[in-house]
């Protein structure tokens, strides 16, 4: 049994009372909690990213573990590399190594040389305190990284882990158009994961929909990221709280969301960052009652209505696929009009605009770099007057 938790005797999916367990579809041997905790916003001290509150962690994983959750989610850069650390520390602690599934990522920006892969494989074993880490993933693939995959020998390097035994199962986050994303599913007939983000607002965004039914298709199993959109769906606007307080019950936002996600019958588990045990028992209770093709028409039709209050609020009607890509000028122009619609969307704008100082401006990717030499304009099929949008952008996000 090499995850460590007991499948009962009638093989019945249901191990804990208050968790629901489904099965990726090329892993025979084990099942995992329908809700996974994302260890990218674990509780910190003094408000810094990398100074993990490590006694608050465990209180959280011995909340995860009791009420059921087996499913670990985590990578090298979060926390500001602290993350791994702390889970392979707190999975000593707490003697829970072995309850949980692992899943980490390679830092595939970082990678320059074929070396470099087993180099940072290596390093995250030894921060996780483990000699086998059940899936490992590229992280944050797109198309230049997944030429970056390609150019540095990845798959042989990922494929050689499997067979020496310090990875089970191989796959890949993803952020980029849906074009990229079937590209990259249809490129390794093998790969067993792969981790989109999906949630009532980006239902057709990046992979979207269409991405899961296609990996699901081929036997990929789909974990869901930012099911609450970084936390925002749990808060959301008067408007959308007027809509989902429609609803003949009292239900949360954050409820609605987790619903939503976990109504995919291809989606195998929905990953949630949580800071704390009392959101552990919170999302938990949801993920006990959430099953799959539960939702009526009804409720669907809330969540519609939902999304088209928040779609109304979007500054730039950008899909985000790429085809005005690359600019001359380097300025990452889909990047920029997702900031801007999420700052506005989401009422995130203090959020999105440090983003957007400390990943672009300062990269020399910004909106400021356009030269307005108008080649992405002729190739965007929403017709969006580029430059322009772009100088709105960037005054709405550099404004102070
Ligand atoms: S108009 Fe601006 S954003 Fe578009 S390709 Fe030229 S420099 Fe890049
Ligand atoms: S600006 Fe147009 S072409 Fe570029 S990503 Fe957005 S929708 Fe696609």
């Amino acid at each position: 049994m090499p995850f460590g938790f007991k499948v009962d005797e009638e093989g019945a999916s249901r191990h804990n009372a208050l968790m629901l367990y489904r099965r990726f579809p090329r892993v025979d041997d084990h099942e995992v909690s329908s809700l996974g905790l994302g260890c990218m916003r674990l509780p910190v001290l003094q408000g810094k990213s990398g100074d993990i509150d490590q006694a608050a962690f465990e209180s959280m994983l011995l909340a995860a573990a009791e009420a059921g959750v087996n499913y670990l989610d985590t990578a090298y850069v979060y926390h500001q590399g602290r993350s791994e650390g702390a889970i392979g520390a707190a999975l000593d602690h707490t003697g829970l190594r072995g309850r949980f599934t692992l899943t980490t990522k390679s830092p595939v920006w970082k990678v320059k040389e074929p070396g470099d892969w087993d180099r940072y494989l290596d390093e995250q074993l030894g921060r996780l305190g483990t000699a086998c880490i059940d899936f490992y993933l590229f992280h944050a693939l797109s198309t230049e990284r997944w030429s970056t995959v390609e150019r540095t020998g990845g798959l042989a390097a990922m494929e050689k882990a499997k067979s020496d035994g310090r990875i089970r199962h191989l796959g890949f986050s993803f952020h980029d158009s849906h074009e990229a994303f079937i590209r990259i599913i249809d490129a390794y007939p093998s790969w067993d994961l792969c981790q989109v983000q999906y949630n009532y607002v980006d239902r057709d965004y990046q992979a979207g929909l269409a991405g899961i039914r296609h990996a699901a298709a081929r036997e990929v199993g789909v974990v869901v990221m930012e099911p609450l959109r970084g936390g925002a769906l749990a808060s959301p606007p008067p408007a959308v709280r007027q809509v989902l307080g429609r609803w003949e019950k009292p239900r949360l936002p954050a409820e609605w969301a987790l619903r939503f996600a976990l109504e995919r019958q291809e989606v195998v588990t929905v990953l949630s960052g949580m800071g704390s045990v009392d959101q552990v028992w919170a999302n938990a209770a949801v993920a006990d009652a959430a099953r799959a093709n539960s939702l009526t028409r009804s409720e669907m039709a809330v969540l519609d209505e939902a999304r088209k209050v928040y779609m109304s609020r979007e500054k730039v009607p950008c899909t985000t696929c790429g085809y005005c890509q690359p600019c001359p000028s380097k300025v990452a122009i889909p990047d920029v009009f997702g900031l801007w619609n999420a700052a506005e969307m989401f009422d995130v704008r203090a959020d999105r605009s440090s983003w957007y100082r400390s990943g672009y401006l300062s990269e020399g990717t910004g909106a400021d770099a356009c030269t307005r030499c108008g080649v992405c304009v002729t190739k965007c099929p929403q017709g969006i007057a580029i430059p322009d949008r772009l100088a709105e952008a960037h005054d709405y996000l550099t404004k102070e």
